[in-house]
């Protein structure tokens, strides 16, 4: 979609949310991320209540856990509520609130420890009280209100169409539009994949409303530690398998690496983008190991429907080129999982390439 396309997508949806806001009084709006909050979802959630705040909104940014300190400069005086770290306190902001407004996600198991606080609230307060921004295939609880597409490269980018049709005539602020640029930066991997016309044209807008894409280029992407500069060299020399048969390649980050490299939340991140620089290689897997879970992401070039292996093997889901789930079995047979998976995903997907050419 350009542009106008997405304005008119939205429009109809944000004119109902604008009215669901400013309804909202006392009792102020909650709005709400994902678990493993990432750049799109820090930025959206950060976005939306700097401009809720900017027009005299009473909102709470609410995140179930905590985020990469390279996101750190969205929420410099430390306003988002972390569920881990405050739980009680978080559990009464949600229930007391007029309305949520969920951000980058489309189901409240998204939210993991949050969800029965997610589905207490619905029950208690009804399910038209609670919003979805999101650029996932669909799936939302029924009755919830959404706005969302998956034509478009992230939730930052759907929420920069939505603020403005919000904000009309008036103009959203820079201190708004910094923390959507950042989603739309991270969530298109600096401009590499996921655009589309509308992306570009809100690109523009950030920067002729005063957005340094070039400082949040230096704070996300610029901003490494020595150990996590070092932990990818090792990854990608120590750890990576390719397997040239699926055209894939695959590497494990145990918990004994993790503590080798001091490892610290967000580390990983784009790392499992990399073996898709090999020629040939179509799917990039990374399989992070936890105390009670390995959490898997997946990369694509292409056509290849990561999201649907992610569905099938990995208890997840996703965009076509970027999905992630969990598993939980020990790290040392993960390889041979991941192998039949593949066989089993490429047999199905061959068997229906076959099918269409029938
Ligand atoms: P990442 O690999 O960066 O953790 O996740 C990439 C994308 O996969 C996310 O933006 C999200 O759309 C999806 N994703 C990650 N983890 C899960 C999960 O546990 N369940 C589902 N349904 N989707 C996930
Ligand atoms: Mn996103």
């Amino acid at each position: 979609m350009d542009g106008n396309q997405v304005s008119a997508h939205v429009r109809g949806n944000a004119a109902i949310l604008k009215e669901m806001v400013e309804a909202s009084g006392e009792r102020g709006i909650a709005v709400i991320g994902h678990y493993n909050p990432d750049g799109d979802c820090v930025g959206s959630v950060m976005g939306m209540h700097i401009f809720l705040s900017r027009i005299g909104l009473k909102s709470v940014p609410i995140l179930p856990n905590r985020y990469p300190s390279f996101l750190d400069f969205l929420d410099p005086e430390g306003r988002a509520v972390i569920y881990d770290s405050d739980r009680k306190r978080a559990e009464r902001l949600i229930m007391d609130s007029a309305m949520v407004i969920c951000s980058d996600f489309n189901s409240f198991g998204r939210t993991e420890h949050m969800t029965e606080t997610l589905a207490g609230y619905m029950e208690k307060h009804g399910a038209e009280n609670i919003f979805f921004i999101d650029h996932h295939t669909g799936g939302y609880p029924e009755g919830c209100r959404h706005i969302s597409t998956t034509e478009i490269s992230s939730t930052c980018e759907l929420m920069f169409y939505t603020l403005r049709e919000m904000a009309r005539p008036g103009r959203i602020p820079e201190g708004v539009l910094t923390p959507l640029a950042t989603g739309v930066l991270t969530d298109t991997n600096n401009f590499n994949n996921s655009i589309f016309p509308s992306t570009f044209e809100a690109a523009s807008e950030f920067i002729s409303n005063g957005v340094d894409l070039g400082k949040i280029n230096n704070e996300v992407f610029r901003s490494y530690s020595e150990n996590r500069m070092r932990l990818m060299g090792y990854m990608l020399y120590e750890r990576m398998t390719v397997l040239p048969e699926f055209g894939a390649s695959y590497m494990l980050l145990s918990m004994q690496d993790k503590e080798r490299f001091m490892f610290q939340t967000g580390d990983a991140e784009g790392l499992v983008n990399m073996p898709l620089g090999i020629k040939n290689i179509g799917i990039s897997a990374l399989f992070t190991e936890y105390e009670d879970n390995i959490r898997v992401s997946l990369r694509s070039k292409g056509d290849i429907p990561v999201n649907e292996l992610s569905g099938m093997f990995f208890n997840g889901g996703g965009h076509r080129n970027a999905s992630g789930g969990k598993l939980t079995i020990p790290l040392k047979d993960v390889p041979a999982y991941y192998r039949s998976s593949l066989e089993r995903f490429l047999l199905k997907k061959g068997a229906a390439a076959g099918n269409e050419n029938d």
